[in-house]
């Protein structure tokens, strides 16, 4: 997942040489469901060797999460991570007012690499925010979200791992899995709020009355269901 550029800063989305790009909307991999990774692949140097390549491409783009077919990699792990400097850019763009800031609970956390993700809600609040895709240039919008999840997935060595997330780890781990599963955000998204993201800075001044306000919403699709 990217995060939503900051007004009128440089979008760097291209991977570096000798990383593999960043798959975009309309290549097929990113539509059909991942590949769990079998349990003879767990702890080989396969799967770590694909998870380190994933995490050198997000922070790389940069990007606060990815999934393995967004490298053209059509299996069931996902990275994510956010960062200080990263949090502090959004904050001093003044792109986003401080209660809107509050309600998307961004605060950093290490790398997280997860092997076959299973996700569920907890609880029914939701928030409404911007987020983007690195597979998806150039663009956000608003998607409502959890803001609470659950989730269970295996590490890449095979051991079982369970985490709780709120806020904007929730986000980005909703928005991560729904890859795995061949569904990208503008799936979900709000389709009126779909703005440019050079236009951000003036659109989330401007919000048409038909939206709802940046925060607690109550907007949710259930994310056991697919888009239809
Ligand atoms: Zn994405």
């Amino acid at each position: 997942m990217s995060t939503a550029p900051a007004a009128g800063g440089p979008e760097a989305t291209t991977a570096g040489p000798s990383l593999p790009p960043i798959a975009q909307a309309g290549t097929a991999v990113l539509r059909q469901v991942a590949k769990p990774v079998p349990p003879e692949l767990m702890g080989s140097e396969w799967l770590r060797n694909l998870v380190q390549t994933m995490v050198d491409v997000m922070r790389a783009a940069p990007g606060v999460g990815l999934a393995a077919p967004q490298i053209g990699e059509p299996w069931q792990v996902v990275v994510l991570e956010d960062r200080e400097e990263l949090i502090a850019k959004q904050a001093a763009s003044g792109l986003y007012s401080p209660s809107v800031l509050a309600a998307m609970e961004r605060r950093p956390f290490r790398p997280l690499a997860l092997v076959n993700p299973e996700l569920e809600a907890e609880g029914a609040e939701g928030v409404a925010a911007f987020e983007g895709c690195l597979s998806v240039r150039g663009y956000a919008a608003v998607v409502p979200r959890y803001r609470r999840v659950r989730v269970r997935a295996l590490d890449p060595e095979g051991r079982p791992l369970a985490l709780e997330a709120g806020g904007w780890q929730a986000r980005i781990l909703q928005h991560e899995v729904d890859h795995v599963r061949g569904v990208l955000y503008v799936d979900r998204m709000l389709p009126r709020s779909l703005t440019a993201s050079d236009n951000l800075a003036d659109w989330v001044r401007s919000l048409p009355a038909d939206l709802p306000p940046l925060g607690p919403c109550s907007c949710c699709h259930p994310i056991d269901r697919l888009p239809g």
